[in-house]
């Protein structure tokens, strides 16, 4: 190929790829006539150790949540996730549960007009109908409750709409896929009889039930057991990307058969094998950076935030190169085939992946960037709706409804 043609053969590659990024008429009729809802977003660390305000402009901030960022991408509703680092929380998991809850409460009071605290399908709704964002609470790990319903339904009664049962530590009732191969750790082949009572009692309250993060035995004991549909909240496909934290295509037909839906995980570690196993390879030298910059702190009697390990971990997502916004789409269609396109739905984790997102997909502006994706792949303006948030809304009102059942 003569220079001059190569020139032109990149030039026209280039402005395709710029083309494909930008948004359709269709793709923004589309995607603004949806009511769009993410399951999983980490912002409360923010708000909690940064004292981060949600209506922040700053073009220099790198967080994926604020509110302009949320409108530019007709984002409706963002459950909050309220988790504890069971490292750096040890013995009053419970107060910085309660902490990370306020805090989200104090961002809907500063800002009243342009957001509002939800706790049902009605109220997401009515946010929608008012131009407002819907801010949901969901409890990341069940080590929150240290082994007490009653605070289970306590923090129901604070907001909480969902609780993963376990995050990547394995806690009192539920094994987690974190630590299932650490013999250190005492496990207990799933779900515990006490687990298992607090799956029913989450379904009599009427609170989701999250399976991401779960060990996969927690995972079957908890479909046996559950009376309600079910929400992975933030996970992917395993059969895509060999992550213990995706879903297999088992799991995937599960969840369809018990009518829940898994909300994609936007992680690059989780949505790319090429990512996943550069990462992987990274994984002990990053550790020992992050510790190393964790025990200076600590040594120089400072308290060590999620926010500190994040700043190294940053650094260190920055050599790999990002994936395509392909692998991402890949797993939403994987799971839209295995589990059907009633069962699929986003769940970023956004701002709890130290900014490793596919390429093109910087913050919640960017979510219009997938409805043009899957519009290019085929899919109906409802098909797309529904992953955009119609199918955790009638997951949701499923299980507002079985509670109704369950507490006459
Ligand atoms: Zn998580």
């Amino acid at each position: 190929m003569s220079k001059r043609i190569l020139t032109a053969a990149l030039a026209l590659a280039l402005s395709f790829s710029a083309h494909s990024q930008s948004i359709s008429a269709k793709a923004r009729e589309i995607h603004n006539s949806a009511l769009v809802i993410d399951t999983h977003a980490d912002t409360p660390q923010r708000f909690l150790d940064e004292n981060y305000d949600i209506g922040s402009t700053d073009p220099k901030d790198n967080g994926h949540i604020s509110l302009d960022k949320a409108k530019a991408g007709n984002l409706g509703a963002e459950f909050f996730s309220i988790w504890v680092d069971p490292e750096t929380n040890q013995g009053h998991f419970a107060r910085h549960t309660l902490d990370l809850i306020d805090s989200v409460y104090e961002q809907v009071a500063r800002h009243p007009d342009r957001m509002m605290m939800a706790f049902s399908v009605a109220d997401i709704e009515r946010a929608h109908r008012e131009h407002k964002l819907a801010a949901l609470l969901g409890i990341e790990g069940g080590h929150s409750i240290e082994n007490d319903i009653r605070l289970l339904r306590d923090f129901y009664r604070l907001g909480v709409r969902y609780m993963t049962l376990s995050w990547s530590n394995t806690n009192e009732f539920a094994d987690s896929s974190g630590d299932i191969n650490n013999p250190k750790v005492e496990h207990h082949n799933g779900l515990t009889e006490g687990g298992k009572q607090i799956v029913v009692e989450m379904n009599r309250l009427g609170m989701l039930v999250d399976v991401s993060h779960v060990a996969d035995k927690t995972f079957w004991d908890t479909i046996a057991v559950t009376k309600a549909p079910v929400i992975a909240s933030h996970s992917s496909a395993r059969a895509l990307t060999n992550h213990p934290r995706n879903m297999t295509d088992d799991m995937l037909r599960a969840v369809a058969r018990n009518g829940g839906v898994v909300q994609v995980n936007f992680y690059s570690a989780f949505i790319d094998e090429t990512y996943r196993k550069a990462a992987e390879a990274q994984s002990k030298d990053r550790d020992a950076a992050v510790k190393a910059y964790t025990d200076q702190l600590k040594a120089a009697g400072k308290t060590v935030t999620y926010l500190d390990e994040d700043r190294i971990e940053r650094e260190w997502a920055a050599r790999i190169p990002r994936p395509p916004l392909s692998s991402l789409i890949d797993h939403i269609d994987h799971i839209a085939k295995v589990a059907g396109i009633d069962h699929v739905g986003l769940g970023s984790d956004f701002d709890g992946v130290s900014g490793a997102t596919p390429q093109g997909i910087d913050s919640a502006a960017d979510l219009p960037k997938i409805t043009q994706a899957l519009v290019e792949r085929g899919y109906s303006a409802d098909d797309i709706r529904k992953i955009l948030g119609g199918n955790v809304l009638r997951v949701f009102r499923e299980a507002e409804r079985v509670s109704h059942e369950l507490t006459k």
